[in-house]
């Protein structure tokens, strides 16, 4: 495999760098700086960045070889696990028996799921759903295996609040402009081998269907945003080519502002914050224990969980993210009860790699006396998201003595999944650095369901990640990766 990154020298990476800062910064392909130390994230940190200052995305400056068998693999199957987690999140049955034992050792997961029990009990108000969802893969050699035959793992399935569409296009296009400005990647690359994702626009355009199936010409989509958020220009194309593309405008509002402001028309619980009725509520937050800081920001989900706005996701889709139904979906027969076809099965069971639970069943008490034996190839999980939240090698170790047998319900483990490394150079606020590095695959996917039936099941683009080999956890946000692109090979 070619190695792109270590043949340039000092001076060709210099122009390289020169280059895609300017990209980044004329094209939005930038977030807001990290706020100064000892900044309260929401007031005069705001007040100071919105004033303008932003710095690059953090980006690899080369895109990463990724085979191509295993890049159609996970783009082919994508539309499987949209539907994957429709069903699921229409079985009350699986997920009664999942969430309720969670909801005993994991309080954030009871909030969710009391959520859910009582809008089933209230009735209601929208049938429909929207899935903006991205399913994330390492890839996985056999011993003695060419690269080319690598496969494709799961690492999890997100259903809430995925980011990075926008500025994982604006990299696919930073890294075409190099390419064809310099010639310094190789000489042999064709463009196909660099392909574009359009997750830019296929997210504004999951938006754009579910806005119309909510058939109101007046009413607005409403993005649902953390309080200082740094990534809000990922967030912003989504609201620039929802109006540009399908001519909807978007409004952003915090879960707090839905509390104070928000309203449901008692007759058809059509959400009004202030006057504007809202179509589809599109969560960019929400998804972890830190946005709901007060019980205000409950009542903020609550009331557009009620209303007759679209979801994307569900408080039910939300659930069905949960790294315990990954883990339960992968124990023999669990899959079988939702797609009946074995064809279907054998690819989507492919793309698991080891998942145990850590409960009181025989399975879960086996991976955990295995576990205290030797954990230097296994990750726990409990049931968050974000980044930042899982545990590690000898931690495991630690973490599974100091808990109590129903403490440990609230985690599963994984094998660890360990791609090939390759080396790259990254872009962070501006400095170069030369990092060897692996690299995880995000595939999104669009879906829209009526409650009678589907109106859309497709792909949405695609996301690689890249973060130094020597870091555990792969966010962005969290400072440990970088947005790549992909070299097919
Ligand atoms: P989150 O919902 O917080 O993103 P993830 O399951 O994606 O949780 O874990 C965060 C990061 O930890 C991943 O992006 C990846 O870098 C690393 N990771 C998680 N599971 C595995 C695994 N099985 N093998 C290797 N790395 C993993
Ligand atoms: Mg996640
Ligand atoms: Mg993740």
């Amino acid at each position: 495999m070619a190695n792109l990154a270590s043949t340039l020298n000092e001076e060709q990476l210099q122009i390289l760098k020169d280059a895609a800062l300017d990209f980044a910064l004329s094209h939005g392909l930038v977030v807001r700086p990290p706020p100064p130390a000892h900044t309260n994230h929401t007031d005069s940190y705001d007040a100071a960045t919105l004033q303008g200052g932003v710095i690059n995305a953090p980006v690899a400056l080369f895109p990463t070889p990724f085979p191509v068998k295993a890049f159609n693999n996970a783009v082919k199957i994508q539309p499987l696990y949209n539907q994957l987690v429709h069903d699921i999140s229409q079985d009350d049955a699986f997920l009664k028996e999942i969430m309720e034992s969670l909801s005993t050792v994991d309080d954030f997961v009871k909030r969710l799921y009391d959520l859910y029990l009582e809008v089933k009990k209230e009735g209601i108000a929208q049938s429909a759903s929207l899935g903006v969802h991205r399913s994330d893969y390492i890839i996985h050699l056999n011993s003695g295996q060419d690269f080319s035959e690598a496969e494709i793992k799961q690492v999890e399935l997100n259903t809430i609040s995925v980011s990075f569409g926008s500025l994982s296009s604006l990299t696919g296009d930073l890294h075409r402009y190099l390419q064809a400005t310099t010639g310094y990647f190789s000489d042999k690359i064709d463009s196909s081998a660099l392909p574009s994702s359009d997750s830019i626009e296929s997210i504004a355009s999951g938006l754009a269907s579910a806005h119309k199936h909510y058939g109101s010409k007046t009413a607005k989509v409403m993005m649902v945003v953390q309080p200082g958020e740094r990534n809000a220009f990922d967030q912003r194309w989504i609201e620039y080519n929802l109006l540009k593309k399908h001519r909807v405008v978007l409004i952003r509002k915090t879960l707090a502002e839905i509390a104070d402001h928000g309203r449901l028309d008692p007759k058809t619980k059509a959400l009004y914050i202030g006057d504007q009725e809202v179509s589809v509520a599109y969560y960019r937050s929400a998804y972890a224990t830190t946005d709901y800081p007060t019980e205000k920001e409950w009542e903020g989900r609550r009331l557009a969980e009620r209303s007759l706005a679209i979801k994307c996701p569900t408080v039910a889709y939300q659930l069905v993210g949960t790294k315990k139904v990954q883990q339960v979906l992968a124990a023999p027969g669990q899959l079988e009860r939702f797609v009946k076809d074995p064809e279907t099965v054998a690819q989507l069971r492919a793309s698991f790699t080891g998942l145990y639970p850590l409960d009181s069943s025989p399975e879960g008490l086996a991976a955990y006396e295995a576990a205290l034996m030797n954990s230097d190839e296994l990750v726990m999980k409990p049931q968050r998201e974000g980044g930042g939240n899982n545990i590690y090698g000898k931690d495991i170790q630690e973490s599974l003595r100091t808990l109590t047998a129903e403490q440990r319900n609230a985690y599963i483990l994984m094998d660890i999944i360990r791609p090939p490394i390759t080396k790259n150079v990254l872009l962070r606020k501006g400095q170069l650095q030369r990092a060897d590095v692996v690299s995880e695959l995000g595939v999104y996917g669009i879906y829209l369901h009526d409650g009678y039936k589907v109106i859309r099941n497709d792909n949405g683009g695609h996301l690689l990640r890249t973060k130094g080999v020597e870091s555990n956890e792969g966010g962005v946000a969290a400072g440990f990766a970088v947005i790549d692109s992909v070299l097919l090979v």
